[in-house]
Formats: C-alpha cells, sequence, structure tokens
C-alpha cells in the first residue's frame, strides 16, 4: 500500500481493504458524479466525495462508505479560486498522491437561443463547465504527478461536438466544447509525465439535469468514466469517449 499522509489508525485499516488508489469525484453528492463516486468506491479506490453543499456531500460520502467502502467528504466550489485551493490543501493534508480526478460538477442554466444568450447566462456557465476544471487540475496537479499514472476525466456532453452542433443550449453546448479543448491541451501538457486526459460523453442521463424523459441510467452514464478510471488502457489519452468508444469531437 503506497504511503498516506495524517492517517489515524481507524483510516489506515479502512485504506488496508482498499487498493491505495485515491480519487476525487467535484460535484459528487448527486446525479451522475455521486454515482462515479459510488463506483470508484466499489472499485475499493478511496473517494474524495466533493460538494460545495456541506450537509448533502457529508451525507453523499456517509452513504457511500456504508458497508466498508471508502469515501469522505471535500468541499469544493468549482467557480471559487479559494475554495478549490483550500480543497486541494485539504486533500494534501490527508493523503500523499491522487490517482483519479473527475472534473464532474456542471450547470445546464441556458434557457435562450444564441441569438438572446445574454452575457451571465454564458459566462457562469463558463466558470463553472470550462474554467473550472482547468483551476481545479491545475490546483490538484502537484498529487496528480505523485500518483501512479493518474488519470483525469473531464465529464463533457455530446451537446459539444462541433461534428454534430445544432441551435440548442448555446452557452451549455460552448462551455463543453471548450471543455474538450482543455481536454486536449492538458493530455499534450501531461502526456510525458504519464497522466491521462480524456473527455466522456456520459449519454443522456436521467438526472436532475438530464430530466425524467432520458434513456439512461446514471449507472449507465457512469459506467465509461469508472472503467477509463480503473482499467481504461493508458495509451488512451487526448481523447473524446462514450461507451468506452472514441467518437467525434
Ligand atoms: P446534476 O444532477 O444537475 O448534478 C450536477 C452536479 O454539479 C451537482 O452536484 C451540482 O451541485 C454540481 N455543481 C454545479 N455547479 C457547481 C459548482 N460551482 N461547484 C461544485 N459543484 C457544482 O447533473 P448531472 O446530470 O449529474 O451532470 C453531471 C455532469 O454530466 C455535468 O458535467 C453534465 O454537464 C454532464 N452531462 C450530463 C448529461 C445528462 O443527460 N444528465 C449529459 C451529458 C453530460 P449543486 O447542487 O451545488 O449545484
Amino acid at each position: 500500500m503506497r504511503k498516506l499522509a495524517g492517517w489515524n489508525t481507524h483510516l489506515e485499516e479502512v485504506l488496508e481493504v482498499v487498493n491505495g488508489r485515491i480519487a476525487l469525484v467535484t460535484g459528487a453528492y448527486k446525479g451522475i458524479g455521486y454515482e462515479i463516486a459510488r463506483q470508484l468506491a466499489a472499485k475499493r479506490l478511496h473517494v474524495f466525495v466533493g460538494a460545495r453543499k456541506v450537509t448533502e456531500g457529508k451525507q453523499a460520502a456517509e452513504s457511500i462508505a456504508a458497508g466498508g467502502r471508502s469515501a469522505e467528504f471535500i468541499e469544493i466550489d468549482v467557480t471559487n479560486p479559494e475554495s478549490i485551493q483550500a480543497a486541494a490543501r485539504a486533500v494534501a493534508s490527508r493523503v500523499d498522491h491522487l490517482d483519479v480526478l473527475v472534473n464532474n460538477a456542471g450547470i445546464l442554466d441556458d434557457t435562450k437561443g444564441i441569438d438572446e444568450l445574454d452575457d451571465d447566462t454564458f459566462l457562469q456557465t463558463l466558470a463553472t463547465n470550462t474554467l473550472g476544471p482547468i483551476r481545479v487540475t491545475q490546483a490538484f496537479l502537484p498529487l496528480l504527478k505523485r500518483g501512479s499514472g493518474a488519470s483525469i476525466i473531464n465529464v463533457s456532453s455530446g451537446m459539444g461536438q462541433l461534428s454534430e452542433m445544432g441551435e440548442t443550449y448555446p452557452a451549455y453546448s460552448i462551455s463543453k466544447t471548450a471543455l474538450n479543448a482543455v481536454t486536449r491541451q492538458f493530455a499534450a501538457v501531461l502526456r510525458d509525465q504519464g497522466i491521462t486526459v480524456n473527455s466522456v460523453c456520459p449519454g443522456w442521463v436521467k438526472t436532475d439535469m438530464g430530466g425524467p424523459e432520458a434513456p439512461r441510467t446514471v449507472e449507465e452514464g457512469a459506467e465509461t468514466v469508472t472503467w477509463l478510471a480503473t482499467e481504461g488502457p493508458r495509451e488512451l489519452t487526448g481523447q473524446f469517449l462514450r461507451d468506452r468508444q472514441t467518437i467525434p469531437w
């Protein structure tokens, strides 16, 4: 088992039953993020359950940890640089490396077409879905560099595919196209350091964002992220995937 800084005896015992690999998932108290965190914990990773809502985040971590899994809450608002830095410091005080970062937190606030799109909606969407993952990745890079072949996974969307781009949800779609570019940039920078960076589209999933008509379950939506984080091919980097297959940008 890899060395973990500052763990008490109980947590060291818990980590005896996990495989020493450690993950952070943002926006993880509900929806696809919660399910990714749950699946990673079930695969015996220790999971930091990231959320900006403290009560909900703690409840989610407790629920994932029930039954002998290893999970703990970490407060993180991906639009707030101070919150991100505080989260990075808190995680660094608990563990000495990170193997998986899932940038999952996201918003879809569009109510108008691009011809009427207002600045606030556009900027807030970019701040959450695009700049958030850049800042979070930067803040956790020192820990990721100490991981064993770390994986960064950006939860993107088919709505960001330029090849399929239409007129719906302009701020959201553009933010995910830009997130895919963020994936390419980090993948290029980190390729020689053994850190993979990919975008994953979960499909249309039944969540608060996806709505009740969505055909996919959260289990199905989370599956490719979990696969990539735990058993996906190490040479796979700088790609956009859905259902374990690469898809066009
Ligand atoms: P969801 O149920 O609405 O969950 C979104 C999560 O992100 C919530 O936990 C939310 O917490 C969190 N979040 C939003 N802004 C945040 C911030 N500034 N800091 C921290 N957390 C924040 O949506 P979902 O369907 O599970 O979506 C998860 C990811 O999948 C998103 O990136 C989304 O774009 C992507 N996706 C979803 C679908 C779909 O069909 N559902 C399809 C393609 C891609 P709060 O309650 O605090 O806002």
